[in-house]
């Protein structure tokens, strides 16, 4: 199910050629091929062409001779890498929005071509083929992730990145770290003909989504579930199935697409959580995914909120949890 093509960032067919990435040489001489090919990433941002990603060759002038190129793996033979550029700085009147839910904002490097800017990755993800979306994915990821975790977490002495982009190592201590990914329970939860949705304080007027949150420490899938629905909004579920998941950049989460049923139905809303929510019928939800409903947005294309809704709606009663 997770092969779906409507949900961004699905198997994108990329060999990610782990036994390549202990071998410095190699990956050095690979950097430096003429087949090789990079993406810049920019603060979070992918470069991003009209067509889709940026990639460039490896050769090209914004990427030769970086410091630290992350190793994304082949595709059809191609060596694919990325490399973190957030030291540069745009020009004034291109700096991002800070603190927006969804930044519009292009910034454009003189290297990199007119045609070429670097941009949020939400605004172009529904139309990134499957290779491109997962190598765009992944780099952010790693990207942010060295960002992030410069230092060690054991002994707070600098790290190195190591392995192509897939380790740090601690030369004070000799710690070993591996780049995380955080799981996020994103759960479908219905009531007989009705659908319950949510809204984060913050979000674009008319935006609601499936209800989700971070799993902790110990916990299962479904009891993560059944306690994320019952922290926000007070109500109790019971079955709880696994349907698909999504690697979802944004910095580093794998979202664990649920389906539930819940057992009662009055909200009680958790106002540090949740701005609003409230269940929508089937039909309201097909106006929803329709763009006609008059209160609530649609969801994001590609989004894995978009894909469980879908699936409900033509569901049959055999897949029903
Ligand atoms: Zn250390």
């Amino acid at each position: 199910m997770t092969d779906d093509p409507s949900v961004t960032f699905g198997p994108g067919g990329i060999d990610r050629a782990a036994h390549l990435r202990g071998d410095a040489a190699a990956l050095a001489a690979a950097f430096a091929g003429a087949d090789a090919l990079c993406l810049p990433v920019w603060r979070g941002r992918p470069l991003l062409s009209p067509e889709g990603a940026g990639f460039l060759p490896a050769t090209h002038p914004l990427c030769a001779g970086a410091a630290e190129p992350m190793f994304l793996g082949l595709v059809a033979g191609r060596p694919h890498f990325a490399i973190d550029m957030s030291g540069w700085e745009p020009a004034p009147e291109e700096q991002p929005l800070p603190q927006v839910f969804y930044d519009a904002s292009e910034q454009h490097h003189p290297l990199a071509g007119p045609d070429r800017r670097f941009a949020d990755l939400r605004g172009a993800m529904a139309r990134l083929p499957a290779a491109e979306a997962e190598l765009v994915a992944t780099a952010k990821a790693l990207a942010a992730w060295h960002d992030s975790h410069r230092f060690c977490a054991r002994c707070g002495q600098p790290s190195r990145m190591a392995t192509g982009g897939w380790q740090r190592t601690c030369p004070a201590c000799k710690a070993v770290h591996f780049p995380r990914t955080d799981p996020v329970v994103i759960m479908l939860v219905t009531r007989g003909n009705r659908v319950l949705l949510g809204r984060s304080p913050g979000w674009p007027e008319g935006m609601y989504s499936l209800l989700a949150g971070f799993m902790e420490p110990g916990e299962t899938l479904e009891s993560a579930v059944r306690r994320e629905v019952f922290e926000e909004t007070a109500i109790r579920v019971g079955p709880v199935r696994y349907m698909a998941s999504q690697p979802w950049p944004f910095p580093a989460s794998l979202m664990l697409g649920c389906r539930a049923t819940a057992t009662s139905e009055d909200i009680r809303l958790d106002h540090d959580e949740l701005d609003d929510a409230l269940w929508l019928s089937r039909e309201e939800l097909a106006q929803v995914l329709a763009g006609l409903h008059p209160r609530v947005r649609q969801p994001r294309k590609g989004a894995i909120a978009r894909y469980l809704m879908s699936e409900w709606l033509a569901d049959t009663p055999r897949s029903r949890p």
